[in-house]
Formats: C-alpha cells, structure tokens, sequence
C-alpha cells in the first residue's frame, strides 16, 4: 500500500471518500436529485438555482483543492519514507563496500533469532555457520598501497566473497574482518568453503596495474538454534578466526572448546602479569657474550625472567608478547632496563650490556627519551649501553625507526640487529641503516654442520659483516664443534649455553671470576 494511505490524513483522506459515496447512494435511493430539481424550481424566485449554483462550484474547487493537497501530502511522505530508508541504511551498512555492517548483523539477524520463531525463515531451520574471515597483513599493505588503493583491495575482495556465499549474508564486521552467515552446510561442506573464502581472498588484485595480495585467516562455528542467540556462535567463530591466524596467514580452524580455554588462560596471565610488573618481580638475567678472539667475557645480553606466585617459569616468548599487545610492555622496558643498568655497573668498564627493544615499542615516541633517562638515573655509560632489534622493528616505518637509531647513535649507544637472517628484508636493512654488530639467528647455528646450504649461508652472513665493518655475533652456540668453526670462520663473539645460560645479576661476578681463573689457567 503506498505510504500516504498508511498515514493518518490517507485513512481520513479515504474515510471521507467512502462517507460521500454512502451518501450519494443514499441520495440517489431518496431521489435526491428529483426532490432537489422540484426545491430549485419552487424557490426560483427567491435565487434558488443560483444558491445550488454556488454550493456545487464551491464544492467542485474544495475538491480540487483537497485533491492538490493531498498529492502534496503524499509527496513528502513518500519523500521522508525515502529519507529514513536512507538513514536506515546508512546505520546499517558500510559505505565502502555496501555490506551490512555489525549493527545490521546484530539487528537483523540476532535479534530476530531465536526469541522470535515467526521471524525465522525456511533457511534458518536448516543448521547454521557462521565464518569469520579476517585478512592477513592488510595493514602492511595498505601502507604501501596509500588508502584509496586498500579501499580498492576491501571492495574486491568483499565482492569475491559475496560470489561464494549469498551476498545478503555477508557482513564486514570491522576494518578487514567480514562474516558470512551459510545455512545448510554439511561438515565436509563447511571445510570446502572456509578453503574456497581463503582461494578467493588470496587471488592477487590488480590495483593500478600491479598485483597485490593478502592473505585470510578464518574461523568458524555452528549456531545451536534453540538454545543460544547467533551472536554467540558469531563469537565462537572469531575465536577461531584467531587461532587460525597464530598458526600464520591462510589457515582455516572450527572453533573447538580448548580455543575458550586459551582465552581464558591468556585473560588470567595478562591479570597476572600486570601485578607481576607492579611488584617488580620480573628481573632481567644476564646471558655472557664471549670474545671469540680472545675467550674473555665482553658483555652480558639482559633477558627477562618470571617466576609467577605458583613457581612456574614463564617464557619471555609468552609474556612479552602480551606486554606488547596490551601496552605493558612500556612499563616492563623501563623497570628492566633501569635494573639492568644498575647490575652492569657492577661489571668492568669495558663489558657491555646488551637490551632487547621489541618491535612495537618503535612506536613510542619517548623511546629515546626512556632509555636516556635510565641511563642518567643509573650513571652507565652510553657507549657501554647496545639495544637490540629485530628486522621486525624497521619495515613499519622506517623513516621513524632511522630516527631513533640515529638518535641512539649520537648519543653513543650502540644497535645490533638481532635474529639476523630470520626477516625477508635483512640486506636491504642492512644498507640502508647503520648497525655496530649483527647478531646470526641461532636456528642457523643449530643445523649449519649438519647442512651445507645452512653452512654457506653462515659463511656468506660472516663476510657480509667483515666488508660492512660490523661486528657478528653467533647466537645459541651449544657444542664445542659449532665454536671451534665458528672462530676458523672470523666470527666475532659467541653467545650460548656451551658458555653459559642466562644467569641472575648476583651470579655474573661469580662467572667472571671463574672465567678469568680459567683463562689464567690456560
Ligand atoms: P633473543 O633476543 O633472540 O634471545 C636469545 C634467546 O635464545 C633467549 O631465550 C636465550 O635464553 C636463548 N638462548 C641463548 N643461548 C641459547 C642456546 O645455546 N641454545 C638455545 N636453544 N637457546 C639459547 P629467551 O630468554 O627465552 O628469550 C626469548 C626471546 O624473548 C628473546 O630472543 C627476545 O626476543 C625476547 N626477550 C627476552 N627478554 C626480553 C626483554 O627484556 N625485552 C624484550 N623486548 N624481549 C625480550
Ligand atoms: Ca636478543
Ligand atoms: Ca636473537
């Protein structure tokens, strides 16, 4: 029905009509028209005809008026129904791919099911999944694409995904992460399909003539219809959307329950960890970094060590990427770093003290501000001070990360480029910064005996640092062997259990004095 008969003044508008029609009919019954004929004519003398004259044009332009009116009235209605539809969409879709959005998938979907049984439609009575698909390395590739070409690559491969699944059901959730809600898949059918969304992702597109690619993680889970509303299998899905993507781009996982059990268990560390860092009770070890020309101790790496309340070693591996993830790690580099530089003060002038700096903290703008701070409250020498990165830390964003680097430079500290030969970009870092020392990947050390190519690379990495005039460093060294052609092959200084593990600050002037006697003793 349109929308003006909808309203009020339409169901007055047609009431009206319906009342004239009733009355002439009755009129015409009563033979009004005779009766009204012999009036005119009776009364003629008096103006009768005229007076009859003047009521039926008065009524005539009345109904020419109200029919204009009318039309008017129904314009504007038709006119605000368009207007709100608009608005309606608006809120419910995103601009950029014309998707339904979060909102939308929360009103339409949730909220019609399960609490309203009329609203679910024959599709709904056969099983539900939802997948969540979020695309791998998006950000990295927006960077070096600009925005507009990002906007092209979400609108592409938005509309590849809605050729898989039905387009009405596909919904783009947050910056690059989308939902496709299918019904009436079977398991095998299920897996087929998270395989075909990550085909489909993955295909390069052509963005101004180059090819681009991402890549797509994806999660899913079945709707139990009666017992529970869809949002919470949306859930479900998302949380193995994630776990798919800490197993690396492209993979694909359905939610099983020990998934909620990470999730819980990762929520309670990072509970943990930051009373853990309230209290100060993570302490940096001291890891000795040898000489390889002379044998003597030249430094100690700093690594962070937690002992949680119930006795338990948490791996640094774990912990710090969660301090990365939730910001904590600001406040964690700042209580090591200080500690650090107060325990190498108890070493001899020359021993240096290696800090790890992880990647995200080259975000923060006071980075050099922190570490210049530490090293004043404390006294340690700038010179005696290395900070040590990842290739991780300089692709994103380079021209920053050269300031930071320059910075510390200036001031004397020194940089070393740490897990060398792990990134995909380590000789293009290596021109275009400048690093005191280089620090070979110990999965390199581990298997290079055992494998010529692992070998050659080594010897290749090793002559790389001696043309560039910067120092290597040969990580995770375990067995006599691996040292003994590591010192024929030039390297610098050695670092790894064959020397010693990580040790409290308390046992590093111990293991210099036992190594001092041990060299004197030949
Ligand atoms: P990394 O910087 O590459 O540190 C070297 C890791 O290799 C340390 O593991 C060390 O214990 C281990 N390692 C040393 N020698 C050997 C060996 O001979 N064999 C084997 N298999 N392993 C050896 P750890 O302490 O578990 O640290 C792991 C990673 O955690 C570090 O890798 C570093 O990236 C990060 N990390 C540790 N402490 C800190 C910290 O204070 N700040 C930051 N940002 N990251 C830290
Ligand atoms: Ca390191
Ligand atoms: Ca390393």
């Amino acid at each position: 029905m349109p929308v003006f008969f909808r309203s009020r003044a339409g169901r007055q508008c047609l009431l009206l009509v319906a009342l004239g029609v009733a009355l002439w009919a009755i009129g015409a019954m009563l033979e009004f028209g005779d009766r009204l004929a012999a009036f005119v004519s009776a009364f003629d003398s008096y103006g009768a005809d005229k007076l009859v004259l003047a009521l039926a044009v008065g009524g005539t332009m009345s109904f020419v008026y109200s029919v204009l009116r009318i039309a008017d009235l129904r314009r504007e209605m038709e006119l605000r129904a368009r207007a709100e539809a608009r608005a309606d969409w608006t809120a419910t879709h995103d601009h950029l791919t014309k998707l339904p959005n979060r909102y939308a998938f929360e009103r339409k979907v949730v909220r019609k099911a399960p609490a309203d049984p009329d609203a679910i439609s024959e599709d709904w009575e056969r099983n539900v999944t939802i997948f969540c698909v979020d695309l791998d390395g998006f950000k990295k590739v927006n960077d070096l694409i600009g925005h507009n070409g990002g906007d092209a690559l979400l609108i592409e491969v938005s509309k590849r995904i809605c050729a898989i699944g039905r387009a009405d059901c596909v919904y783009r959730f947050g910056g690059d992460e989308f939902i496709i809600v299918a019904t009436g898949l079977s398991e095998q059918h299920e897996e087929r399909f998270a395989r075909l969304l990550i085909q489909a992702v993955t295909r390069p597109v052509y963005i101004d003539g180059s090819a681009v690619e991402v890549g797509a993680s994806v999660g899913y889970d079945r709707w139990a219809q009666d017992s529970e509303p869809l949002e919470h299998a949306a859930h479900r899905s998302d949380l193995a959307m994630y776990e798919a993507k800490s197993r690396g781009p492209n993979h694909y996982l359905a939610f099983q329950s020990s998934m909620r059990d990470k999730v819980a268990l990762r929520a309670s560390l990072e509970a943990k960890l930051r009373v853990a860092i309230q209290k100060k009770s993570i302490l940096p070890f001291y890891q000795p970094l040898i000489d390889l020309k002379t044998s003597n101790v030249c430094g100690f790496e700093a690594l962070a060590r937690w002992t949680d309340d119930d006795g338990a070693n948490i791996s640094p591996l774990v912990f710090i990427a969660i301090a990365e993830e939730t910001g904590l790690i600001t406040a964690l580099f700042e209580d090591l770093l200080a500690q650090a530089c107060r325990d190498a003060l108890a070493w001899d002038d020359h021993l240096t003290l290696s800090f790890n700096v992880s990647p995200v903290q080259m975000e923060d703008r006071l980075l050099t501000t922190r570490i210049f701070r530490a090293l004043a409250a404390t006294g340690l020498p700038a010179h005696r001070l290395e900070i040590e990165i990842t290739e991780n830390a300089l692709i994103q964003d380079p021209a920053s990360a050269a300031a930071i680097l320059e910075e510390l430079h200036r001031a004397g500290v020194q940089i070393a480029l740490d897990d060398f030969g792990t990134g995909y970009s380590s000789l293009a870092q290596l021109a275009r910064y400048r690093f005191d020392k280089i620090k070979i990947d110990r999965s390199f050390i581990a298997t290079y005996r055992d494998d010529e190519r692992q070998e050659k690379i080594v010897r290749a990495m090793l002559g790389l640092g001696r043309s560039l005039n910067i120092q290597t460093t040969a990580e995770g060294i375990e067995e006599q062997r691996q040292l003994s052609h590591l010192i024929q092959l030039g390297c610098d200084i050695g670092q790894g259990y064959l020397f010693g593990r990580p040790m409290p600050a308390e046992e590093t002037l111990s293991f210099l004095a036992n190594r001092d006697l041990a060299l004197a003793a030949g």
